[in-house]
Formats: C-alpha cells, sequence, structure tokens
C-alpha cells in the first residue's frame, strides 16, 4: 500500500527513515532480542536509549547546563497545572497572553491554582493574529509569564518575544518544538507535548531553568513535582519508553540527515512559502491567519463557501491528502506541515489545489 500525505495536527507524520529503523529493530533491538516495547527501563540496554535521547535534545536544541530536560507524561494539557504548581510559589500571580484555545485552557487551569491574570487576547478577532501587548498591563511581581509559542489550532505563531524583565518566560512549544532554533536562555521554561514534532504520543517534554525547580504548592501530587523527577533522572516510575526510543530516532535524523535545527528551519520555512504564496494569489482559497502571525507549522485557509471547503476535504483525502479538514471551532481547513511532512507534499498539494480551483473557481 502507498502511504499518504497526512497533514494532521496530531498525532502527525513521522519521518519515514525513523519509521523504517523502528521497523527494523522492532523484534532486536542491538542484538538484545528484544523490542524496545518489552524491555524493563531500568535495564543497561534501554539506559542508553533514554541518555541518548536526553543528550541529543540538549545538544540539538543547544539547552544550557543550567537547564534540566525533563522526559513525563501526561500531555502538554498535564503541564498547564503543573507548571501553575511549581512555579506559582512566591506572588502566587502568574501573567497569561490568550492566543488560542490551549493558552486559554492554560490559563483556566493556571486559575486553579492561584491568581492569574489575562495580560492580552486576541479572542475577539477569533485569534486570528497574536495579540497586541501593553506591558502597563504585566505584573513585575508575577511569578512566570506564559505564552503558546504556535498556535496549532489557528495558524498562528510568535515572531519576536515579549519583554518580561526578570519575569521567567514559560512557553507552551508543542507544535512548535524543534522547526526551528529557540534560544532556551530567553524562557524559565519551555514544555510540549511530543506528538506534533518529536515522536508518538505519551511523552510530554518539559525544559526548565534549575532555579525555578524548587518546593513545589502543597498537595501537588508527586507524579507533577519536578524536583522529584529531575532528582529522579524522569525515572520516578515508569517513562513512556517507545515514545522516548521514537524522539532519540527523530533527533538523529534531524542531527545527521537534515544537518540541525537552521536546516530544519530554512526547510520548513521555505514548505510554509510555497504554500502562502499559492493562497496570496489565489482567487478560490484564503489563508486565514494575519500575515504577521502567520505560522511554518499549521496553515489554516478558507475558500469562504462552507460546502466548497467540505467538497475540498473530501476530494484532497480521495487524492492522498488527509486530515486537512480545519479544527471544528474555525472550520474550513488546515494543513499541518511539521518537519515530518516532506516538501513534495506540500508541492503536490499545491498542485491539488490549484487543479480543484480551476474546476471550482
Ligand atoms: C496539541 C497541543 C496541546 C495539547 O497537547 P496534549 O499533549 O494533547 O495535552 C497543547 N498545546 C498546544 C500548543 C498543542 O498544539
Amino acid at each position: 500500500m502507498s502511504r499518504v500525505y497526512n497533514f494532521s495536527a496530531g498525532p502527525s507524520m513521522l519521518p519515514l527513515p525513523v519509521l523504517e529503523k523502528a521497523a527494523a529493530e522492532m523484534l532486536n533491538y542491538e542484538g538484545s532480542g528484544q523490542s524496545v516495547m518489552e524491555m524493563s527501563h531500568r535495564s543497561k540496554v534501554y539506559d542508553g536509549i533514554i541518555t541518548e535521547a536526553q543528550a541529543l535534545l540538549r545538544q540539538v536544541m543547544g539547552v544550557p547546563e543550567n537547564y534540566k530536560v525533563l522526559f513525563l507524561q501526561g500531555g502538554a494539557s498535564s503541564q498547564f497545572a503543573a507548571v501553575a504548581m511549581n512555579l506559582m510559589t512566591k506572588s502566587h500571580k502568574a501573567d497569561y497572553v490568550l492566543s488560542g484555545q490551549f493558552s486559554t485552557k492554560a490559563f483556566q487551569e493556571g486559575s486553579r491554582y492561584g491568581d492569574c491574570k489575562a495580560v492580552a487576547s486576541s479572542k475577539e478577532e477569533n485569534f486570528s493574529h497574536i495579540p497586541e501587548l501593553n506591558p502597563s498591563e504585566f505584573r513585575p511581581d508575577a511569578d512566570y509569564f506564559h505564552i503558546c509559542l504556535n498556535n496549532t489550532i489557528y495558524g498562528t505563531a510568535w515572531h519576536s518575544l515579549p519583554d518580561t524583565g526578570s519575569v521567567p518566560l514559560v512557553a507552551d512549544v508543542s507544535s512548535c518544538i524543534l522547526s526551528r532554533p529557540i534560544d532556551v536562555t530567553k524562557f524559565g521554561l519551555l514544555y510540549a507535548g511530543a506528538q506534533k514534532n518529536v515522536a508518538p504520543a505519551g511523552l510530554t517534554i518539559v525544559i526548565v531553568r534549575e532555579d525555578l525547580i524548587g518546593e513545589p504548592q502543597e498537595g501537588t501530587p508527586t507524579m507533577f513535582n519536578y524536583g522529584v523527577m529531575a532528582k529522579n533522572d524522569s525515572m520516578y516510575n515508569t517513562p513512556p519508553c517507545w515514545s522516548i526510543y521514537i524522539c532519540k530516532l527523530v533527533l538523529e535524523w534531524i542531527k545527521n540527515e537534515i544537518g540541525g535545527l537552521e536546516a530544519m528551519e530554512a526547510r520548513n520555512v521555505k514548505k510554509a512559502q510555497v504554500l502562502y504564496d499559492f493562497l496570496d494569489q489565489s482567487k478560490l482559497f484564503k489563508a486565514c491567519a494575519r500575515e504577521d502571525s502567520r505560522s511554518i507549522m499549521n496553515v489554516t485557509f478558507v475558500t469562504g463557501n462552507a460546502d466548497l471547503d467540505a467538497r475540498f476535504v473530501k476530494e484532497s483525502a480521495a487524492a492522498g491528502f488527509v486530515n486537512l479538514k480545519g479544527h471544528r471551532s474555525v472550520g474550513g481547513m488546515r494543513a499541518s506541515i511539521y518537519n515530518a511532512m516532506p516538501p513534495e507534499g506540500v508541492a503536490k498539494l499545491v498542485d491539488f489545489m490549484q487543479k480543484f480551483e480551476q474546476e471550482n473557481g
């Protein structure tokens, strides 16, 4: 059977060489006589995998010495609470920018654990852009300032970071981690669910500055306690072993076959440009995100006619371009073009859109 071009927002495509390597190693990982799914997480052979995954993530992302990398579970959504429980411990205040559904959920969840303030929002414009900021709204004594760097549902992204002074910047990077270099030193904490750009679902990555790991709020579950997880090298309990293994293979692919995150970014920018250039000249399709806020990972677009949108989604799927239906809260279409989407997948999609426009324009 031939493989489709999968534009799913997550879980999403994985690089073909990674799937092939995992398949080749499936029954007998490096002479161990077992698959990675079956081995003890305390075994020597698995220790090699998790240690290498950690080291590669630090190397590829350029994570400084004074940051911990944690491999957790529960998805990015668990971090909406964990961040608040671990970091909202001094003034018990935190500022949030509402740029979409996930940042709104993070704000709502954080509000259960302290005084959270929405300092800006673009909800009135259906989150079609990153909101304008008014720094006089920021609270200088906040324990952290939370943003979502790439808004998966709306196809928007921050292109410059807010200046929060000495207040640690916390970012949900679920849908843009590893898509381009990130200057980790600008952040107190980064978190991401793995299932968009890193690995299959099950792994949640937290990169946190060591001085922010302290005594969490009273009542914080042990599994949410960054200090406990850091002290135990993410092995307090059984980690998501398989997902961490695939994460290692994906990092090897980025490092050895792509050539690192700068090369990854160049490839991703080019891919997105092909799609946006087409949308900008099309008489049928229109990009949804405001130009200054466009994401290179998730591209949202509409025809302006719901019936035509539905026909496009149906016909594109039949032609081998699957999961192009937009999120239920936005409608229209969304092409998620994460790292693993090859450039020819985007080129062929544009060809298909062109043909669709000729037939339906
Ligand atoms: C997918 C996504 C989430 C939710 O992730 P889970 O791992 O399913 O909890 C949160 N934030 C962003 C930006 C996402 O893209």
